[in-house]
């Protein structure tokens, strides 16, 4: 590609909207555009990046056994009355009308497409297991769309669904893509980890998501320091500590609390600490009001709440909701004769003899114990892990770190072929029904993640696999014949070589070409100037460690290629 015919158009500014690094990066190197709220216009360099993505996906997916298909975006209700989950997606899944008015809604995933299919068109153990994958434009309408192609609304997805005679079976195609991802990952060029995940609204038994790590990651992940526990920490279970002395129950007690409403205003004032001490925590569980109760030293964890309830979504509500709910003003709100369902975490339900909101005002209660003084609906562990609880496999010290989910794989069991009516003829004769996996990578998140790990004050530093144009060749004397001239037949050699180059033959300063160079993160450039007439030699200069080597334009290409193989993971 000419830089001068390309439609680059690089930014020097930062531009307002963006908040992370990536979708900085990304809008100045003239990646894609926004158009609306989380709906981006890729342009050409973006897609280009995007296509190395896809085209690794496509690769590590065929060689896995799976086959590539291509859904429609728009999908009718019916089918997702079908799984119950029309109901129960909650307000990401966009629902229209079309002209006739016909319920219809934007695919955010494909289970129910491709149960569809496959019930009608595969009928017997003979033609199982089966995959069948896609990398198509998805559409969620997120609560908070943000930082650029991390969380669009419209998004690239390769989505794929796995259909097997049994569980065993299952688990083997469920194998084939955890070691898929780890391929696909690997050959992008990135630092990342598998962990057990939560199965959310996809629903299924279990399932792993591959997470980038990387300071502006959404996720927190936990490490395990000994064994190889890993999770999310939506996930992680926290192993409750049994408790060695059990205290006596003692009698429940009003005190007075002026104005002292916050966790850590309460426990000053009554001089205790906030391990003592019980938060009443309100949410809108779908469209009912939920109260949780957990420690004053701990946080809720709101997937863990969704679980319990079964529920699509959890918020949070604010003090003047709280107030219409409950008829308590902020900060005195506690489970005793509260009249809504109460759900506590198990911490708290092994607690004696703890203080709470008093219902009122300027009041608190001492001495509470759970059973005594008031009933749940619901006990579970509903807190998030800290750096401070034990592994819950070995018990050995967590570790807490940032992580940009990019991949996802669930076991699905036979949840939707049994909702969708979806079997086969087994091999002794018998109908069953298929049991499924399904397996998302979020391909436009894979490119906004690279960057992420790889950038340095002055742009992205492209890994080799993912770079849209592996080298760039700076023309730095259009008017020298010579230099034109050695330009252009090194563009052409290393085009039939197959290498993705472009030639920045634009009548810029040398200055903004060293920059832009650098913004868009190209790993290798190659510089072709006065030093041509003056030695003979050009510059080649590595993206990534700054090193910079002289050479023959002839040592141009075997240079490069041996660079290129080495950070390169073999296809085969
Ligand atoms: P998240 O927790 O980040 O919302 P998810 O669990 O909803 O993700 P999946 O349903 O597993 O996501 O979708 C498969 C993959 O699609 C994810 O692993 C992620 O990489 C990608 N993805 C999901 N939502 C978005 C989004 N809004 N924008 C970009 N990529 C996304
Ligand atoms: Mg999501």
């Amino acid at each position: 590609m000419r830089y001068s015919q390309t439609l680059l158009p690089t930014l020097k500014e930062i531009p307002a909207e963006a908040e992370v690094t990536s979708h900085r990066l990304m809008l100045r190197a003239g990646f894609m555009r926004k158009l609306t709220s989380g709906i981006y216009s890729y342009l050409p360099y973006g897609l280009a990046a995007i296509r190395k993505v896809e085209n690794i996906v496509r690769e590590e997916m065929n060689r896995a056994g799976a086959q590539e298909l291509l859904l429609p975006m728009v999908q009718p209700a019916d089918l997702w009355v079908e799984t119950g989950r029309y109901e129960k997606y909650g307000p990401e899944l966009l629902r229209f009308q079309d002209r006739h008015e016909r319920e219809s809604c934007l695919g955010p995933t494909h289970e129910e497409v491709i149960t569809d299919i496959v019930r009608k068109d595969v009928h017997s153990y003979r033609d199982l297991p089966i995959n069948l994958y896609q990398i198509q434009t998805k559409f969620r309408d997120e609560i908070r769309p943000r930082f650029g192609l991390m969380r669009g609304r419209e998004f690239i997805m390769k989505d794929a669904y796995s259909f097997d005679v049994d569980d065993k079976e299952a688990e083997v195609s469920y194998r084939k893509m955890y070691d898929a991802y780890q391929r696909i990952f690997t050959r992008c060029g990135l630092k990342f980890r598998a962990v057990q995940a939560d199965s959310g609204t996809i629903g299924g038994s279990f399932s792993h998501e591959f997470m980038v790590l990387a300071e502006t990651g959404e996720d927190t992940v936990v490490f395990c320091q000994e064994c190889e526990y890993a999770a999310n920490m939506e996930k992680a279970t926290v192993k409750l500590r049994e408790k060695e002395h059990v205290e006596s129950l003692k009698k429940l007690e009003k005190i007075e609390t002026p104005g002292k409403r916050k966790v850590d205003t309460v426990c000053e004032f009554l001089n205790i600490s906030p391990s003592q001490l019980v938060k009443t925590l309100v949410f809108m569980a779908d469209d009912e009001p939920v109260a949780v109760l957990v420690r004053g030293d701990r946080k809720m964890e709101e997937v863990k709440l969704k679980n319990l309830l079964g529920v699509a979504e959890v918020e949070i509500v604010d003090s003047d909701k709280v107030y219409e709910i409950t008829g308590v003003p902020t900060g005195y709100l506690g489970p005793v004769g509260l009249a809504v369902k109460i759900v506590a975490d198990q911490e708290v339900a092994a607690m004696r003899n703890f203080y709470v909101g008093g219902n009122e005002k300027n009041y608190h209660m001492k001495n509470v114990n759970l059973g005594r003084d008031f009933q749940v609906d619901g006990v579970a562990d509903l807190r998030q892990i800290s750096s401070s609880d034990p592994c819950p496999e070995c018990g050995a010290g967590l570790e807490l770190t940032e992580g940009i989910e990019v991949g996802h794989v669930f076991k699905l069991g036979t949840g939707y072929s049994e909702s969708m009516e979806a079997t086969f003829q087994d091999s002794d004769g018998q109908k069953k029904h298929f049991v499924m996996g399904c397996y998302g990578i979020g391909v436009s998140r894979v490119v906004a993640a690279a960057i992420e790990q790889n950038h340095d004050t002055n742009g992205i530093i492209f890994p080799v696999p993912l770079a849209p144009y592996t080298v760039i060749i700076l023309n730095l004397g259009l008017k020298d014949e010579k230099i034109t001239a050695t330009a252009e037949q090194l563009y052409n050699e290393l085009q039939i070589q197959g290498i993705d180059v472009i030639l920045d033959d634009r009548d810029e300063r040398p200055g903004s070409k060293f920059k832009d160079a650098d913004l868009l993160g190209i790993p290798f450039r190659v510089t072709i100037g006065k030093g041509l007439s003056k030695s003979g030699l050009v510059e080649m200069r590595t993206r990534r460690n700054g090193a910079v080597e002289e050479m023959t334009p002839e040592k141009v290409i075997p240079a490069l290629l041996s660079r290129i193989a080495a950070e390169t993971l073999e296809k085969n």
